[in-house]
């Protein structure tokens, strides 16, 4: 899948529409999910263009790949999520119901976060 550079991720980096931001670096800008799940529900974007982390993965170079790391568990630290914990995910593709095609991953705090995953 080719990557869309008017994706709405895209268009957030860009500066063309807003987001709540609470980090940035070279690699990576993380914001508020506008439609939180739990206390605490962060998106954390790679700035390169990255359909997925299947793409993220086999196509970022080492730099990429360890800044955004490095930037998600600075994001974790700084909202206050390692104490109670945390989750993070990533959803790849359809059957993981990925909306945006834009790499992202989601960090959840704040709350008892219950089981891995839901039965259908
Ligand atoms: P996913 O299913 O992993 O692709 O999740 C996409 C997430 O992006 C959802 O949790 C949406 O609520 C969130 N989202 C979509 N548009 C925006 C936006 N403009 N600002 C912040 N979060 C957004």
């Amino acid at each position: 899948m080719a990557y869309d550079p008017e994706n709405i991720f895209a268009k957030i980096l860009k500066g063309d529409i807003p987001c709540d931001k609470v980090f940035e670096d070279d690699w990576a800008l993380a914001f508020k999910d506008i439609n939180p799940q739990a206390p605490t529900h962060v998106l954390v974007i790679p700035k390169g263009p990255y359909v997925s982390l299947d793409d993220f993965s086999d196509n970022a170079t080492d730099g990429e790949i360890a800044g955004f790391f490095r930037a998600v568990g600075t994001v974790a630290r700084e909202q206050g999520a390692v104490e109670g914990g945390y989750r993070f995910l990533a959803n790849n593709g359809r059957d993981a119901h990925q909306e945006v095609p834009h790499f992202h991953v989601h960090i959840f705090a704040g709350r008892d976060l219950g089981g891995m995953i839901k039965r259908p």
